[in-house]
């Protein structure tokens, strides 16, 4: 008899707001990034900042200070 697998309730993974580096439960894609070597990245924001500052990158991809 195998025991079950514990199963993982369906949740959004936790990220920090790129704006006020806050740790979220509902992150929000609100950039996808590429680097030179191809290794993809995102930048998630607490839904309050998605709401109000929706892009928080520079045109040339680079995230603002
Ligand atoms: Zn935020």
């Amino acid at each position: 008899m195998t025991p079950d697998k514990a199963s993982e309730p369906e949740r959004p993974t936790r990220r920090m707001c790129v704006h006020c580096k806050q740790t979220t439960d509902t992150p929000v894609l609100v950039h996808e990034g590429e680097t030179v070597s191809g290794t993809t990245w995102n930048v998630y924001s607490c839904p309050d900042c998605a709401a109000t500052r929706p892009l928080p990158v520079s045109e040339d991809g680079n995230a603002r200070p």
